[in-house]
């Protein structure tokens, strides 16, 4: 490539918005409020200049559009909300990186790549204040679940309707947005890594093979309350004995998966006193994997322990779907040149699932061919004001991302 990514500016202009919409205790960029509004007017500003045309679709996402010889497009998304005391990269870096390639785009081909460019801010992807996440995306990509959104409420009692009208989107539309992705060929996001994978082995960069599957269940264990002073070991039904169980069995459960991750988030007992053996006893299991089939395997493996347990301990179990979604895998080619791009840059790389949901699965979803890169975050954390990552990472993801853009280019225009 004979021009390259301005990785300096890059850095600048992510610390530029983080000295503009942050405070002591994080970045407080919450979807549809005023610091976001304030963020995106910034973003307007650093595409003056540039030969794009920019609008809001109608579910609140923000598009910048440099046209190119084809119409097909490639698309670098992101978000510039955050949660409230969110880090200074989660989804901002992904956004402001794809103008640093715009930018490069521009220069080397004069205002007119081979292929259609786009930038595109999700609207509300953390879903922090009406607890839905991926919302733009979504939409956008007509997964929302319309009866379901148009309920929703804030701490404060607003709806999510109302919120939207306050921005200037009426809800009753926000699919229309759909025909954003009439003529997307390829979807590319940048994104930190919120866990400590790429940390632990010492790699900058990570090749995203997809995000997980999520299974996610209520499972309740009825015993019988019983005196905690007159009744003898051997006589107790006790539902929280066979709930124990289950948080030992899941671990084994998920090392026999191959990759995959159980948790169990919450354990509510009843009566839930000191003196007496517990009735009922409520847990809740989130089990993800990035094969649709292993997935299925840890569910039933579950639940054949929940079986078991109850049955040694004398109890009764139940099971409730609170949620689920199916695993999102990314494109085998723009896999492979994701992982070119990062051996080129770095000389080393490594394959990873992606265990939150990011916009890009709302993408592969809806049969767009998409990948992700991450750069390694130095906590392994994220959602937090410690979120950080090493300045010479940063540049190199901004310089491993240009090239991935490029070769998808390429690769558009070869389909
Ligand atoms: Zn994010």
């Amino acid at each position: 490539m004979k021009f390259t990514l301005d990785t300096r500016r890059l850095i600048a202009e992510l610390k530029e918005l983080r000295a503009l919409t942050s405070d002591i205790h994080g970045a407080q960029r919450v979807a549809f409020s005023p610091r976001w509004v304030r963020a995106r007017a910034w973003l307007q500003e650093k595409l003056l200049g540039l030969p794009v045309e920019t609008h809001t679709d109608e579910a609140g996402n923000f598009w910048a559009t440099l046209r190119g010889a084809s119409p097909r497009e490639l698309v670098i998304g992101g978000h510039m909300d955050s949660v409230p005391n969110g880090g200074w990269l989660d989804g901002c870096l992904n956004v402001l990186a794809g103008i640093e390639i715009l930018r490069r785009i521009d220069t080397q081909y004069a205002g007119r790549p081979p292929v259609t460019v786009r930038i595109v801010d999700w609207a509300d992807e953390e879903g922090a204040r009406f607890g839905k996440s991926l919302f733009g995306s979504s939409a956008c990509s007509g997964s929302l679940n319309m009866s379901e959104a148009r309920g929703l409420k804030d701490r404060d009692g607003i709806g999510l309707p109302e919120a939207l009208r306050q921005v200037g989107v009426d809800f009753e539309r926000v699919k229309d947005s759909g025909r954003e992705l009439r003529n997307v060929a390829a979807y590319l996001e940048l994104h930190i890594e919120q866990g400590p994978v790429l940390l632990d082995l010492d790699l900058p960069l990570g090749v995203v093979l997809g995000t997980f599957g999520v299974e996610r269940h209520a499972i309740t264990f009825r015993g019988q309350a019983a005196h905690s002073g007159s009744t003898p070991m051997n006589r107790r039904k006790d539902a929280l004995l066979a709930a124990a169980k289950m948080s030992m069995e899941i671990y084994g459960i998920a090392e026999r998966s191959g990759g995959g991750v159980c948790t169990i988030g919450s354990c509510t007992t009843k009566p839930g006193i000191v003196t007496s053996v517990v009735e009922e006893c409520r847990i809740t299991l989130d089990q993800r994997h990035l094969d649709p089939t292993a997935l299925a395997r840890m569910w039933a493996e579950a639940n054949a322990a929940s079986e078991r347990f109850a049955q040694e301990g004398n109890v009764e179990v139940s099971w409730e779907r609170l949620w689920q979604i199916p695993p999102r895998p990314f494109h085998p080619e723009l896999i492979a040149l994701c992982e070119a791009a990062i051996m080129e840059t770095c000389g080393r790389s490594h394959r990873l699932p992606s265990g939150p949901l990011h916009d890009a699965a709302e993408m592969a979803g809806v049969g767009v061919p998409t990948i992700m890169m991450f750069v390694q975050s130095l906590h392994g954390i994220s959602h937090n004001k410690i979120e950080d990552t090493k300045e010479a990472h940063l540049e190199l993801c901004g310089r491993a991302f240009d090239r991935l853009a490029e070769k998808t280019m390429t690769w558009i225009e070869g389909n």
